[in-house]
């Protein structure tokens, strides 16, 4: 199965992304993961990306398409994808039904002011990129990651600054591919407000598993 997670940032797709990987039993591909773990290891991609994500901008869609292209084509992938941030342009859009056409795409809905409560209490894992939460998914112990005892972190673009230019970023590039999908009859809506576990539950329902 090859599935979009499409949704403003901090409507909880990467969380959700991992929870659906024992559902679906494709690998979860995060492109924001890999340009985080790009900039971790100082890669010539990492040092490349690093201000673009600093600054809640997008990276260009030629490096951003070839990255996927390239990750798609390791065997895991075979079976499919988990789509998590991308595409994030009509241009990367036209780009992926070239060479792997989804079979859903999954909106996750979701206002800007829990977007705003979201993004302001995210801790990230530095190790696995697990996220967790100071109010609504908090780890067991304060700044270690429950999975892999990782240090947890507030990533630069979770700022609210960053997080101003994300949204703004989103309405104008991203947003338009919910009409784009919607009119190639691949749009399935997922309500993102409730806590995790529901919404996993809302994924299941919508896509009948
Ligand atoms: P995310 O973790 O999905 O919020 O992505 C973090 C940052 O990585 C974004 O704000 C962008 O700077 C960059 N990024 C991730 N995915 C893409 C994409 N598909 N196209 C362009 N930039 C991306």
């Amino acid at each position: 199965m090859k599935l979009i997670f499409l949704g403003p940032p901090g409507a909880g797709k990467g969380t959700l992304a991992a929870r659906a990987v024992d559902i679906v039993k494709v690998p979860h591909i995060s492109t924001g993961n890999i340009f985080r773990e790009a900039i971790a290891a100082r890669s010539p991609l990492g040092l490349k990306v690093k201000e673009i994500l600093d600054a809640g901008k997008l990276v260009d869609d030629e490096t951003t398409v070839g990255l996927v292209r390239e990750r798609l084509a390791q065997g895991d992938a075979g079976g499919g994808y988990i789509l998590d941030g991308f595409p994030r342009t009509i241009a990367q859009a036209e780009a992926l039904a070239g060479f792997a056409p989804p079979d859903r795409v999954v909106n996750f809905d979701i206002p800007d002011t829990a977007v705003l409560e979201r993004l302001g209490g995210r801790r990230t894992c530095r190790k696995c990129g697990a996220n967790f939460h100071i109010l609504f998914g908090k780890p067991k112990q304060e700044g270690i990651c429950d999975h892999c005892g990782g240090e947890l972190y507030i990533r630069e673009d979770d700022r609210e600054g960053a997080v101003k230019k994300r949204l703004e970023v989103y309405r104008e590039q991203t947003a338009p591919l919910i009409g784009y999908y919607r009119e190639r009859d691949l749009l399935t809506g997922v309500d993102a407000r409730p806590a995790a576990d529901q919404v996993v539950e809302n994924f299941k329902k919508s896509m009948g598993l």
